[in-house]
């Protein structure tokens, strides 16, 4: 089986969608449908017919589009249940099938309750939505961070040479804001100073991998030595020290 190509594009003020293709069968997936243009755009200049609509969460975002796409191309759409326009609706520790590869459910809510993060095994990818960011995570609009620091855990549990894709470029600003947490972490001052270069020239940070983030992301951190002290947080759960650097991050 030949690997994936994969094509990302961006919409809207900082969002991604991404496009998979399978040049053997001809099979297209796309993750969320926030942009009707866009991802006509993108199918137009990549020439693939799109066969699958993937929804990580309700947000309009990453819904807007839905109904016209699937519509024009006859597209399946998955997601979570309650988001209109997704005919089969899914959860935790379900999976279906893209073109002869499984795609694994994994529920994270946090950002809001009904997000959902896909993941294929047999290609090391994952699509985390608004949960996982690199260097960042989704904000906690809906659940709380007890609830996030679960989901992140379980995206932890993933290889750590899982490429991750995420729904936002933002991370410019997670990389200042995790300086200002984890300020010693050579690991991630290196990436700061790289990912300013990158963006300096137009280029996108996303897709990250795994063992990346946990070296660099302060929202995978909350159980480092160097962050809890720095915290004054030793002894504290986790849990809490996650809720704390989320808090100094919503007002960073
Ligand atoms: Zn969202």
């Amino acid at each position: 089986m030949m690997a994936l190509e994969i094509h990302q594009f961006g919409y809207d003020q900082d969002n991604y969608g991404v496009l998979l293709h399978d040049s053997d069968s001809g099979a297209t997936a796309m993750v969320d449908a926030g942009n009707a243009e866009a991802a006509r755009a993108a199918l137009a200049s990549t020439g693939w017919q799109l066969t699958q609509i993937w929804i990580t969460h309700h947000h309009g975002d990453h819904t807007a589009g839905l109904r016209d796409i699937a519509a024009e191309t006859g597209a399946a759409t998955y997601g979570p249940p309650g988001v209109h326009g997704v005919a089969h609706s899914l959860a935790e520790g379900e999976s279906f099938v893209f073109t002869g590869r499984q795609v694994d459910v994994l529920a994270t809510p946090g950002h809001t309750l009904d997000m959902l993060n896909f993941h294929l095994a047999s290609e090391k990818l994952a699509f985390t939505g608004d949960t996982l960011f690199a260097m960042g995570c989704g904000r906690l609009f809906e659940g709380d961070a007890e609830m996030m620091w679960a989901s992140l855990t379980k995206l932890m549990a993933l290889e750590d040479d899982t490429i991750i894709y995420c729904s936002h470029e933002y991370t410019a600003a997670n990389a200042a804001f995790a300086l200002s947490v984890d300020p010693d972490n050579q690991a991630l001052q290196r990436r700061a100073e790289a990912i300013a270069e990158l963006r300096a020239g137009g280029h996108p940070t996303v897709p990250t991998i795994m063992a990346l983030e946990k070296e660099t992301n302060p929202f995978l951190r909350a159980g480092d030595a160097a962050i809890r002290s720095f915290l004054g947080m030793d002894s504290a759960p986790d849990s809490a020290v996650f809720a704390e650097i989320r808090r100094r991050k919503d007002s960073f």
